[in-house]
């Protein structure tokens, strides 16, 4: 006999066939989840949003990831580093108007000249805001070594999305080479665990060929791996990626979007007290998906502050928003959304995730 929704609800544990039925749940189900998880989400993180302003410093990359628009055989982009003067710039619009935190994202590269450019402006942000600006990286795959360097200049919080964990379709939406390698992928998340970092993963839901039980598995792993924060969202086609070739394999945006919603929900219900980030690719199918998200379950917003500029070059899909507005623009009626969602800004709080807490609190 097949279970209601409500059900489901009530155990404490979800098998895989239980997530299932969740994420192919329909309109008038997904309330009902979507209101578990705000309930849940009350009770164990509060009703409080926390800003990260995004910083897109560089769109230099050395891989090739079938889905991105930003990949290194995209010979369309015009490529751009800022300058660190620029990301210092950014960072202190952050600090002025209490976001607390910030996150520095690129392409990825592992040279050396990267790795000490990346320390040293660490160490530049924290004497520059007399330590008070929370730093997450979300950089790519590099060694232990280099997580640690990293850590010790004053990172603390690292951003790695798995993209999915079903290792076939891994390989159908990257290269099968040693730079794009699924097993180097997951040992990067326990490397980062290791260096001390609060951990965070995510995949992309609703790629060509992912079914609903890769994805109730990437739930799974979430919680096996016992992760302490997860970004994920939406995939979006770009025209310039290989990937593209699959578009008409795609849900319509809208049904890719109330997916996301709900792998975010049941997620929040399954993980109680993880960071769960509304992911900016949400706003790219609805002006206010963020905020939806902050609604069911989500507790991360990151505001872009990359100069504005810039953002044009750092297009990983197609529609991406605000890339035309300076930050204020994009953070002027942010407040007023989010307290429209029942939260409130947690404004010059960090935010750290409060499962990394209790997970270390007795290490
Ligand atoms: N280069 C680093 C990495 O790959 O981990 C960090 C930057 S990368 C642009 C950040 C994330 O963007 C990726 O983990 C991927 O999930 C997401 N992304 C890239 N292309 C995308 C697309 N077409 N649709 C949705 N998300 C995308
Ligand atoms: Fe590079 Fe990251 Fe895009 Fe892959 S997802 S091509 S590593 S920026």
């Amino acid at each position: 006999m097949t279970k209601s929704i409500s059900e489901i609800l009530e155990q404490t544990e979800f098998s895989k066939e239980d997530i299932v039925q969740l994420l192919q749940s329909d309109d008038k189900e997904q309330q009902v989840i979507f209101a578990k998880a705000n309930e849940i989400k009350k009770e164990y993180v509060g009703l409080k949003t926390y800003y990260r302003g995004l910083v897109e410093f560089s769109n230099y990359c050395t891989k090739n990831c079938y889905y991105c628009g930003i990949r290194a055989g995209n010979k369309e982009v015009v490529r751009y580093d800022l300058s660190d003067d620029q990301i210092l710039e950014a960072v202190q619009y952050a600090h002025k108007n209490k976001y607390a935190s910030v996150v520095f994202q690129s392409g990825e590269r592992s040279d050396e000249a990267f790795i000490l450019r990346i320390e040293e402006l660490l160490r530049k942000v924290k004497e520059t805001t007399n330590n008070e600006i929370g730093i997450t990286l979300s950089l790519g795959e590099q060694s232990l070594e280099t997580y640690q360097k990293w850590f010790n200049a004053g990172a603390h919080r690292y951003l790695l999305r798995i993209e999915t964990t079903n290792k076939e379709l891994y390989y159908k939406i990257h290269p099968h080479n040693k730079k794009h390698n699924f097993e180097s992928r997951i040992q990067a998340l326990y490397d980062l665990k290791r260096a001390g970092y609060q951990t965070g993963t995510g995949v992309m839901i609703a790629l060509p060929f992912q079914t609903y039980e890769d994805l109730a598995n990437d739930l799974l792993f979430f919680k096996n791996f016992d992760i302490d924060m997860v970004g994920m969202g939406p995939y979006i086609e770009h025209h310039d990626t290989p990937l593209y070739e699959f578009r008409d394999k795609l849900m319509p945006l809208k049904d890719r979007f109330y997916l996301s919603l709900r792998m975010i929900s049941i997620l929040r219900i399954m993980m109680k007290d993880i960071n769960i980030a509304a992911a900016t690719a949400l706003q790219a199918i609805d002006p206010i998906g963020r905020e939806k998200a902050i609604k069911a379950g989500a507790n991360i917003i990151m505001p872009n502050i990359t100069p504005s500029h810039n953002r044009v070059n750092y297009q990983l899909y197609e529609n991406k928003p605000c890339i035309d507005e300076g930050a204020d623009d994009c953070t002027n009626c942010l407040e007023a959304r989010i307290a429209m969602t029942g939260d409130t800004v947690a404004y010059g709080e960090w935010g750290d995730s409060t499962h990394f807490k209790n997970r270390t609190k007795n290490i």
